[in-house]
């Protein structure tokens, strides 16, 4: 055995793989012990009209401030937690605390606005349809304030999914397609999922110099015939700005705007 291998049963892996599965069994620890002793925090990054500039929603988005390794983010530990399995006890929490904080700016006084909520699509089975059932019970939150988020990756099974968004439809709750055109969504069966707007993921934000706003503009028809809105993601610059203007998108969001701030900073912008 060369000096740099570790021995694993049979198996000999080099000292950069070892080092990776170390890694990756380190993280799987902390994040239980995250999850246990809930080391996770809302941000919230602000919705704009992009007609009427003003703020109509937020998106919640999951940060883990571990006590060593610092801020990890979802992009790592999201894929992990799905992983182990712990995804669904994230999800819990993730929805209870959004929800709830949506209720508490709606007591202080703020206008009523949409809270988008990531939901893994793994989860979309019979298990979701009563967690935001509850949730919404336990918290009272009215249904039509929640925007479920979902990836194209769940449409792989479309009469599956479609069935599923129905019934979390009639809950009464909104449903966008997250990232979208970066995954699996065939066009035959995308006029058939019940959904509420399609998010146009960044990296078409990104490409409208490239293209002149190409896919962009493809994405706004379609939508268009579709019935749904768009909420375009990831907007920098003040030339994306007006380019999804002109081509009448209705909703943005991106560090342009805001990046995403606590629940105190999102009350302060209504100021
Ligand atoms: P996403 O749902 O597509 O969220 C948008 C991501 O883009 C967020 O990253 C946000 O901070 C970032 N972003 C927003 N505007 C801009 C911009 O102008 N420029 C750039 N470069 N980035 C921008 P974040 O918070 O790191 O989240 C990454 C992904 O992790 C999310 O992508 C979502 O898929 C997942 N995620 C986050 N929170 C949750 C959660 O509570 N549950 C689940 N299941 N997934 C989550
Ligand atoms: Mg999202
Ligand atoms: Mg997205
Ligand atoms: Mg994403």
């Amino acid at each position: 055995v060369a000096k740099n291998n570790h021995i694993k049963g049979a198996q000999y892996y080099s000292s950069e793989k070892y080092e990776e599965i170390k890694k990756r069994a380190l993280l799987e620890k902390e994040l239980r012990i995250a999850i246990r002793e809930n080391n996770f925090h809302l941000l919230y990054q602000p919705q704009y009209d992009l007609k009427t500039n003003r703020i109509v929603g937020v998106e919640a988005l999951i940060r883990w401030e571990h006590q060593s390794l610092g801020i990890i983010s979802p992009a790592d530990f999201i894929p992990l937690a799905e992983e182990i399995g712990v995804i669904s006890q994230l999800t819990e929490w993730v929805l209870a605390e959004a929800c709830r904080q949506a209720v508490e700016w709606q007591q202080q006084g703020l206008p009523p606005i949409q809270i988008g909520i990531n939901i893994s699509p793994f989860l979309l089975g019979e298990e979701i349809i009563t967690l935001v059932e509850e949730t919404l019970h336990n918290t009272g939150l009215d249904a039509q304030f929640v925007d479920l988020e979902i990836t194209e990756s769940f449409m792989q099974d479309p009469e599956y999914a479609i069935n599923i968004l129905n019934r979390l439809k009639n809950i009464g709750v909104k449903l966008s397609i997250d990232d979208f055109g970066t995954g699996y969504s065939s066009l035959s069966y995308l006029g058939r999922l019940p959904m509420d707007n399609l998010k146009i993921d960044r990296s078409f934000i990104d490409g409208i110099k490239a293209d002149n706003g190409m896919m962009v503009k493809t994405i706004l028809d379609m939508a268009n015939h579709l019935h749904v809105s768009v909420i375009a993601e990831g907007i920098e610059t003040k030339e994306q700005l007006q380019f999804l203007r002109r081509f009448q998108c209705q909703i943005g969001q991106g560090y342009y705007f805001s990046r995403p701030v606590s629940s105190e900073e999102i009350k302060a912008l209504f100021h």
